[in-house]
């Protein structure tokens, strides 16, 4: 499974102090010395707080707890005012996750994706995603390119269709139904900080499925990174729902 960070929201804090007249000054919302180097300020919690701060137009930060972005965000989170989170996003391209983890990821119906189409892509050469709990067995995650009986039949079914005169998508459109849920694939999906944190929640569950919680666990790893503030709150060492 591979989980890479492709993009993600970029503030432009230069337009967001002339916005405001110079009210709103990045420098201020540092935790140490109260001086911020804008070049290594983690954009996807700074839009967030903008967001939040314009709705009191506290950009003076008169309340000390607030005062600092992590601690903005962490008001904002015990608030559950979770809707200034939308303000930021993230996009991800997953390769090496299987069709039975995208089925599932896509019922998240506030995230955005562009999945591969089996109809148009040749599944000949289609891998199987080995699950967790039979990885030591087959020696890694990937399997392919497929020994299986399912992808020869693909292949022969594409084949005696076309022969039949059927164009080559709907000899895959039809044949790709003897592909195991397993099939590998692979999956663009953006999401805003309020929609990762629910679906997260949710899929790095000690309830969700062994592949997909991989795959949360792997999401909040690399979003406490470039959020840190709108994920303090959310544990990447443990999955939920243990306790
Ligand atoms: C462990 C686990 C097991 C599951 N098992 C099954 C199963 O056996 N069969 C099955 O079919 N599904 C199953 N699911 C999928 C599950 O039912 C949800 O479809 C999926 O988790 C998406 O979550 P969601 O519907 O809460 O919200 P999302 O689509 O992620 O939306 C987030 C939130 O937005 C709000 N929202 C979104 N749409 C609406 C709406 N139309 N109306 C009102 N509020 C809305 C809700 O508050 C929702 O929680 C399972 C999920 C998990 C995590």
């Amino acid at each position: 499974m591979r989980v890479t960070l492709i993009a993600k929201t970029e503030a432009n804090y230069f337009a967001m102090m002339e916005a405001t007249d110079h009210e709103y000054d990045p420098s201020g919302f540092d935790e140490g010395d109260g001086f911020r180097n804008l070049d290594i300020t983690n954009d996807c919690d700074s839009v967030p707080v903008f967001g939040g701060r314009n709705c009191y137009q506290s950009w003076g930060k008169p309340n000390p707890a607030t005062a600092t972005e992590m601690g903005y965000l962490k008001n904002i989170l015990s608030h559950e005012h979770y809707s200034v989170l939308e303000h930021s996003s993230a996009t991800f391209y997953v390769t090496g996750v299987s069709r039975n983890l995208t089925h599932e990821l896509i019922r998240h119906r506030h995230l955005s994706y562009s999945e591969l189409s089996q109809r148009y892509v040749d599944m000949e050469n289609a891998r199987i995603v080995i699950p967790p709990a039979l990885r030591q067995e087959h020696g890694g995650e990937v399997m392919g390119p497929l020994p299986w009986g399912a992808v020869r039949d693909y292949e022969a079914t594409v084949r005696r269709l076309m022969a039949q005169g059927l164009k080559r998508k709907q000899a895959r459109e039809a044949a790709r139904y003897i592909l195991p849920g397993g099939t590998e694939t692979r999956i663009v999906v953006t999401g805003n900080m309020r929609a990762w944190r629910d679906s997260i929640y949710k899929r790095f569950n000690v309830s969700a499925d062994a592949e997909i919680r991989e795959f949360g666990g792997s999401l909040l790893t690399q979003l406490k990174e470039i959020a840190p503030g709108c994920f303090q709150d959310m544990d990447n060492t443990e999955p939920f729902g243990g306790k």
